[in-house]
């Protein structure tokens, strides 16, 4: 529940490290640093999430219903109105101290801004389809409160305490749940039925590590990607033999864009996703699989800032 921490007070003071405590030590029970509500702890553990097991990090949490005081800076919710101060409209307040984010600001804001890079000949196609004046000239401020709010989410230990604070809308006010629009490495294969089945019109938001940054490919200078790292190839259910893996590829035209993004560097980026599917390519004798089928999902990044390091 609620932002995971790095640090936590015994009944004593003493301070103690969420990388290495382990469960007993110090005077119990364990509290937030900030407000004194009593935590508890996760151990960091290997988790297969890639082709090789990754170290998740370890960290203190609360426990259920049982939220940080009011003010304090692990609390969500101060957050929350933090972030929807300097949002240009974009998260606007709501009662009982919720907020809401509106995602088709974001989704025309980044079309406005697709369109006047591609038209920088001076084609005039302002007034289509266009529900918010001159929103392209707010994008900068609309991507970085989305960054604010999707890093906290990050920070979190799931969706449900930031979901109580700040919902998600998308065109006719039709609620987004934050499980379809924020999607960590495990469900990266979700992202991509959400896309390609269309279930989703909405900008998303996919996290994953960097697997590698390659720039001018076949010496095309405005041909730059950023590959992440893909989860193990899963057996079809219609078809066992054939392998199903999913690759997820960022493509940028300026190469300095990436500037700055290495190699199993976490990263997250907002925006427009396509998908397609390869034809199934035949694996090696002897192994697991009969085929492979590779997914792909891609975006191609209208702004920097779409990419977002955690
Ligand atoms: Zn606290």
């Amino acid at each position: 529940m609620g932002i995971k921490m790095g640090y936590a007070l015994d009944q004593n003071g003493v301070e103690w490290d969420a990388q290495t405590y382990q469960k007993g030590q110090g005077a119990e029970p364990l509290r937030c640093q900030h407000c004194g509500v009593n935590v508890t702890h996760n151990p960091p553990h290997p988790k297969e999430i890639y082709d090789k097991p990754v170290l998740v990090s370890g960290y203190f949490r609360l426990y259920p219903k049982r939220p940080h005081v009011a003010g304090c800076r692990f609390g969500i919710d101060s957050e929350v109105v933090e972030i929807a101060k300097t949002s240009d409209g974009l998260i606007e307040s709501l009662r009982n101290n919720r907020y809401r984010m509106r995602l088709v600001m974001i989704k025309e804001a980044l079309e406005e801004a697709s369109k006047s890079k591609s038209n920088s000949s001076g084609d005039n196609r302002a007034g289509t389809r266009k529900t918010y004046a001159s929103s392209s000239g707010r994008l900068p401020a609309y991507i970085n409160s989305a960054k604010r709010a999707l890093k906290l989410r990050a920070a979190c230990t799931d969706d449900r305490e930031l979901q109580e604070h700040l919902e998600l809308v998308f065109e006719g006010n039709v609620n987004v749940a934050w499980s379809q629009f924020y999607f960590e490495a495990e469900r990266h294969m979700e992202a991509f039925h959400a896309v390609s089945q269309n279930t989703v019109q909405h900008p998303i938001a996919i996290q994953g590590r960097v697997k590698d940054v390659k720039y001018a490919i076949q010496g095309v200078e405005s041909k730059n990607v950023i590959n992440l790292l893909m989860n193990k190839f899963r057996p079809d259910s219609d078809d066992p033999a054939n392998g199903i893996g999913l690759e997820v590829s960022i493509w940028a035209s300026d190469p300095s864009w990436f500037k700055g993004i290495e190699r199993d560097n976490e990263i997250l980026v907002l925006g427009m996703w396509r998908s397609n599917t390869k034809a199934p390519a035949p694996a090696s004798p002897g192994g697991r699989y009969k085929t492979f089928t590779t997914r792909r999902l891609t975006l191609t990044l209208v702004l920097k800032t779409q990419v977002i390091k955690v």
